[in-house]
């Protein structure tokens, strides 16, 4: 009996040689079961020879920046700290176009000594308007420079009736037109707070506000590290002649313009982005 146990066992164990891998086999050759044949993906037919290689075309991109639209001659009219001068820089940099500020001209002007920076200062310091006849001719000539010639956004300029003819005369006679005129309208009433913060870089005319546009290092122009400044006619006592000055003067331009189909009036008591959103959106209707 013990016998018959014993062979049955011996037996049991065979058989459970066979079915069981043998332990080295399997470390031989671990890659057997990966190696099952796989249906191998179709290959791309070749083009024929002679035929270029028929690449899908590269599908056209929107224009998200609006560059298609030059070239792009655009004025931006609003009161003294309406947020032209925040504004300008963002289109500027979207549209790839020169910024031309007679004001940030007449600081650079005075700051720089010239005769034009002489003759300047002091109106500049009362918030009086420089003559048309002085004013004129330096835009003519920024104008005339080869940056210029795609397309310009003019900041502050027209600011008076004889200077928007002046304009029209010139871009006759350059045989450009004048595509868009943007009004950013904000009451008087939150002019004044925004002048008193204004804080300007008297190297690259960026413009920041104490509390609504911060720089990030306080005092410090944020592109340039240039000490920021507070320009002499944001005074509180200047800044309501400005808005006397811009309601008798300029004002006008918005009934000068408007029949011509080319305002587009934007909310300014908003944030700058949403003012940015609303003129770009104007600007590619
Ligand atoms: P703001 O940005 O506050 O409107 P600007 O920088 O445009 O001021 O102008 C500052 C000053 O420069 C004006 O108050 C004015 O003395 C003078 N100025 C700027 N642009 C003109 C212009 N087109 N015609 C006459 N004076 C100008
Ligand atoms: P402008 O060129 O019309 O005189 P600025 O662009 O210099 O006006 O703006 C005047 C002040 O108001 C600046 O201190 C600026 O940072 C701030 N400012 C500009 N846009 C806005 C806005 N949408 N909301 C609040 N403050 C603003």
């Amino acid at each position: 009996m013990a016998r018959a146990t014993a062979a049955a066992q011996k037996k049991k164990k065979a058989s459970k040689k066979r079915a069981a891998p043998k332990k080295g086999a399997a470390q031989k050759k671990p890659g057997l079961r990966k190696l099952k044949r796989v249906k191998k993906p179709a290959l791309a037919a070749k083009p024929a020879k002679g035929i270029p290689d028929p690449k899908p075309t590269p599908r056209p991109t929107p224009d998200m920046s609006g560059r298609s639209l030059l070239p792009l001659n655009i004025l931006l009219i609003g009161p003294p700290g309406a947020g032209k001068g925040t504004q300008a820089e963002k289109i500027s940099s979207t549209f790839n176009i020169p910024h031309l500020s007679t004001g940030n001209l007449f600081r650079a002007a005075i700051k720089a000594g010239t005769e034009l920076g002489k003759k300047v200062e002091p109106l500049l310091a009362a918030g009086k308007l420089v003559p048309d006849d002085v004013t004129i001719p330096i835009v003519d000539e920024r104008l005339s420079q080869p940056d210029a010639t795609q397309g310009v956004l003019f900041d502050g300029y027209p600011r008076t009736i004889p200077q928007a003819e002046a304009l029209e005369r010139t871009f006759e006679r350059l045989g450009r037109k004048l595509n868009r005129v943007v009004l950013i309208e904000v009451p008087d009433s939150a002019i004044v707070a925004r002048m008193s913060g204004r804080r300007s870089c008297p190297k690259d005319g960026s413009v920041y506000h104490v509390v609504a546009n911060p720089p990030r290092e306080p005092g410090k122009c944020d592109k340039c590290g240039t000490d920021l400044v507070t320009r002499p006619d944001d005074q509180p006592e200047t800044v309501q002649g400005r808005l006397n000055t811009y309601t008798a003067q300029t004002a006008p331009l918005i009934a000068y313009y408007e029949p011509k189909g080319l305002l587009a009036r934007v909310d300014g008591v908003r944030t700058p982005d949403q003012v940015f959103e609303s003129i770009h959106s104007g600007l590619r209707r």
